[in-house]
């Protein structure tokens, strides 16, 4: 029998919430992961399976849920621009009536639950470094809308049902975050790059690689979240989570050349669509309110993560989608 909480993670065999439902195990929870492996596969967690106080579930938020936990972390959405960008409606509807659903689960059981929001709130910033106040600057109706505007109704959601319900809602925007466990074709930044510069293939710089990101490693991020849903029941966020240390992309490419002695060499193509300029998070609530920061430097946390796809390469063991048309 456990003593800790039944913990409902959706989007749990992702990469964030892989390592979710890995820290909340180890914490002496009972974890429900669930998910629809539409950007993810069961190969993030099948190491957790063996453990009794694992459950991983095949479901579709879109669709009601009902099920019996004490609490929810609901991250259950594609999040890199190839994935979220495939399926557009299929990203909203993920994001709204998903939200939807899991607040109905949470009013139902008056049970807390927390957001995994996003900086792609703020769209492509006029104010820099970017505070919680800021209501950003997003393209309504562009390639990233559907991700961006999804998770801005998300948001909306959830402090409607805060008002409406009085429930006891978390909201966190978390700024780009990377680790072990990305999906290796998920297009974003890092993989992308580590896994180029592993095969000796051309760095793929979008534009000219001035635009900047400020990148959290995934332990610490997953740290912050789990402080964020012990927080009392008046702290409803939203508050940014990530690392404010900012790179340009062509300072990141140039770090991962250098840590994988790669033979490949930079390659410029076209910036894609309403691509943010720059974005680094203002912490200053999370240090207070979480009493956290983040302590991986970005050159340790790539050298954990080059040492994981490394290892997936080397074992031909790159995991495949559910959907064979994202790869
Ligand atoms: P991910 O794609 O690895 O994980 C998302 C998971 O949700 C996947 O396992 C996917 O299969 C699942 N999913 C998608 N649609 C679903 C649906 N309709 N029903 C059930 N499951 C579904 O991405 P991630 O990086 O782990 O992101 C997790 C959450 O954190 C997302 O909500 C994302 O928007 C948010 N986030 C992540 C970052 C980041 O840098 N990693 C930044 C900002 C916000
Ligand atoms: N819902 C769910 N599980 C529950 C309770 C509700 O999936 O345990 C869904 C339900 O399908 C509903 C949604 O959550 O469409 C919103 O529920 P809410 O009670 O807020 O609204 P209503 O049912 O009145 O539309
Ligand atoms: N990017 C790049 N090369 C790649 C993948 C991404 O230069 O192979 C750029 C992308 O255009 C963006 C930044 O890196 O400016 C971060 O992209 P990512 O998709 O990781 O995250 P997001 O744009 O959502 O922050």
């Amino acid at each position: 029998m456990s003593n800790g909480r039944r913990v409902l993670v959706t989007g749990g065999a992702g990469f964030l919430g892989s390592h979710l439902s890995e820290r909340l195990l180890d914490r002496g929870h009972d974890v429900l992961c669930l998910d629809n492996f539409f950007s993810s596969s069961r190969h993030n967690v099948a190491h957790l399976l063996t453990n009794p106080r694992m459950e991983l579930m095949r479901h579709d938020v879109t669709f009601p849920l009902f099920v019996e936990v004490d609490e929810i972390f609901n991250l259950a959405c594609p999040a890199s621009p190839v994935h979220y960008q495939f399926d557009p409606t299929q990203t909203t509807k993920t994001s709204v009536i998903g939200a939807i659903n899991m607040l109905g689960l949470a009013k139902r059981l008056r049970v807390k639950i927390l957001q995994a929001s996003t900086s792609e709130v703020y769209g492509d910033p006029n104010v820099h470094p970017q505070p919680e106040e800021y209501w950003g600057n997003v393209n309504p109706i562009g390639m990233r809308s559907c991700y961006d505007e999804g998770k801005r109704c998300a948001e909306t959601l959830f402090f409607d049902y805060r008002r409406q319900h009085n429930m006891p809602i978390k909201v966190v925007r978390i700024f780009n975050t990377y680790g072990p466990r990305m999906h290796p074709h998920d297009g974003r930044v890092v993989s992308n790059f580590i896994v180029q510069a592993l095969k000796d293939e051309n760095i793929t710089i979008y534009g000219d690689g001035s635009q900047t990101r400020s990148f959290c490693y995934v332990d610490d991020l997953v740290e912050a979240m789990l402080r964020m849903m012990d927080t009392p029941g008046d702290v409803t966020g939203p508050i940014n989570i990530g690392n404010p240390n900012e790179f340009t992309i062509r300072e990141l490419a140039e770090i991962v050349i250098e840590l994988t002695g790669t033979k490949g060499e930079i390659h410029f193509e076209p910036l894609p669509s309403d691509d943010p300029r720059q974005r680094q998070p203002d912490i200053a609530k999370a240090k207070e309110v979480l009493g956290w920061e983040p302590k991986t430097q970005l050159r340790d946390g790539l050298a954990k993560t080059i040492a994981y796809f490394d290892k997936l390469l080397s074992e031909n063991a790159m995991p495949t989608l559910a959907s064979s048309r994202l790869r």
